[in-house]
């Protein structure tokens, strides 16, 4: 398990984000809502793509909440 994490890792990418109510928990920035893909890749190779969205903070890009389904 060790190795497989080596091995795998996950690129988040947000597609596009727009204004929300809110104030991120961790600085204090603004939130939005925003259209995010996460990239599984294998030894650098996408080999599973999953989109969702999410409340994420546009200062720090951390995610305040996440609509995952
Ligand atoms: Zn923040």
């Amino acid at each position: 398990m060790v190795c497989f994490c080596f091995l795998v890792d996950q690129r988040r990418e947000m597609q596009r984000s727009k204004p929300a109510a809110g104030i991120c928990s961790r600085c204090g920035g603004g939130a939005s809502v925003a259209d995010m893909k996460t990239a599984t890749r294998f030894c650098y190779v996408p080999f599973y793509w999953k989109s969702w969205r999410a409340i994420v903070c546009t200062f720090c890009g951390a995610v305040l909440r996440s609509y995952q389904h």
